[in-house]
């Protein structure tokens, strides 16, 4: 069924987000899509309902990069750097509760990233969402999980050198999650393993933290390789295709565990709610923040556009200014096939 025409506009600027190359620092909205896509299909055959009712949670996976514009506090969920914290700090024996692990960290959440406690919290609302019956507010949870699941599989969410600003390499998250995966990667390379029951849930997060973070390194090795097999520049098919060549084994097996343990926490959601009947999916879900309610639009009144960089406003601007003028052909051509339908039925 056609969605109700209010939502198109929505729906295309989203559309229209996936495709732009870096509007947020994280997997292209692309990787995102392809991640929950397969994700869905990943459910046990025990959950096999929820491969169709998880097909409307597919898009919405883009949408918590879409937030940070309108909530200040959204940036940080969507990573977590354990080398903020003293060497022998141990990640698997921080509190559970997000206040309570800050507190123990001793940094505020915009600054060690706290992606690892909004998915576990999202996982726990998802539970009792599906406990209770409430199956959209289950979707909607469930969908913003699978973002910052993804997110923390990305190794470059996992330091804080997370644009390569401390060795001069700057641009290399961008350079690898989105310009480079975009153009190579495809998601028939994705072959996860079957989604299994998570026991326990925080410390599964924080061993994929660990994992992820372990692939720093080589990734930041690889961007030198690449630079200077591509003689000193960063912007030439050579340094992408080298990059790739250095990188695809990681970049696969981390966008194929993204999907494995994405599966694999919606799995746990419903077996601990206790298996209920999965019904059929929704049409399409809301597109406001789970945590704060924002919308998606950066323009939105009440926004707190004043306290971002001019840079980003006219960033911003342009691109919605775009969305617009799409917006506004749609409106118009659907008017327009509406007033000819009219006169061809002779009304
Ligand atoms: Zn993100």
């Amino acid at each position: 069924m056609t969605p109700p025409r209010s939502v198109l506009p929505l729906r295309l600027a989203a559309l229209l987000l996936v495709g732009l190359p870096s509007a947020a620092l994280a997997w292209a909205g692309a990787q995102h899509i392809q991640i929950n896509r397969a994700a869905g299909r990943n459910a046990p055959d025990d959950m096999a309902a929820f491969r169709a009712f998880s097909r409307p949670m597919v898009l919405p996976g883009i949408y918590p990069d879409l937030w940070k514009a309108a909530d200040l506090d959204e940036g940080a969920r969507h990573y977590f750097e354990p080398d903020r914290l003293a060497p022998d700090a141990d990640i698997f024996a921080l509190p559970r509760d997000q206040a309570q692990a800050l507190a123990a960290m001793g940094f505020r959440a915009e600054i060690t990233g706290v992606a690892p406690w909004t998915i576990t919290d999202l996982l726990a609302k998802m539970t009792d969402a599906m406990r209770t019956n409430d199956w959209l507010w289950a979707a909607r949870c469930g969908a913003a999980m699978s973002h910052y699941v993804a997110d923390l599989h990305m190794p470059l969410h996992c330091t804080r050198n997370f644009n390569g600003q401390e060795t001069w390499q700057h641009g290399i998250h961008t350079r690898l999650e989105s310009d480079m995966t975009k153009a190579f990667f495809q998601p028939d390379m994705i072959t996860p393993a079957p989604a299994v029951y998570v026991e326990d849930p925080f410390r599964a997060v924080m061993e994929w933290t660990a994992h992820s973070a372990s692939l720093v390194p080589d990734i930041l090795k690889a961007d030198v390789i690449a630079k200077r097999s591509a003689g000193g520049r960063v912007d030439t098919e050579s340094y992408y295709r080298k990059l790739w060549e250095l990188t695809e084994d990681a970049v696969v097996s981390q966008i194929q565990a993204a999907v494995t343990h994405l599966s694999s926490l919606w799995y746990t959601a419903w077996v601990d709610a206790g298996k209920p009947p999965i019904p059929e999916p929704f049409e399409e879900l809301p597109t406001a923040s789970v945590h704060s309610g924002v919308g998606i639009d950066p323009l939105a009144e009440g926004g707190p556009l004043g306290t971002l960089p001019r840079q980003k406003k006219a960033y911003d601007a342009i691109i919605w200014s775009v969305m617009g003028v799409v917006a506004l052909i749609v409106i118009l051509s659907s008017l327009h096939r509406g007033r000819q339908s009219r006169r061809a039925s002779g009304k």
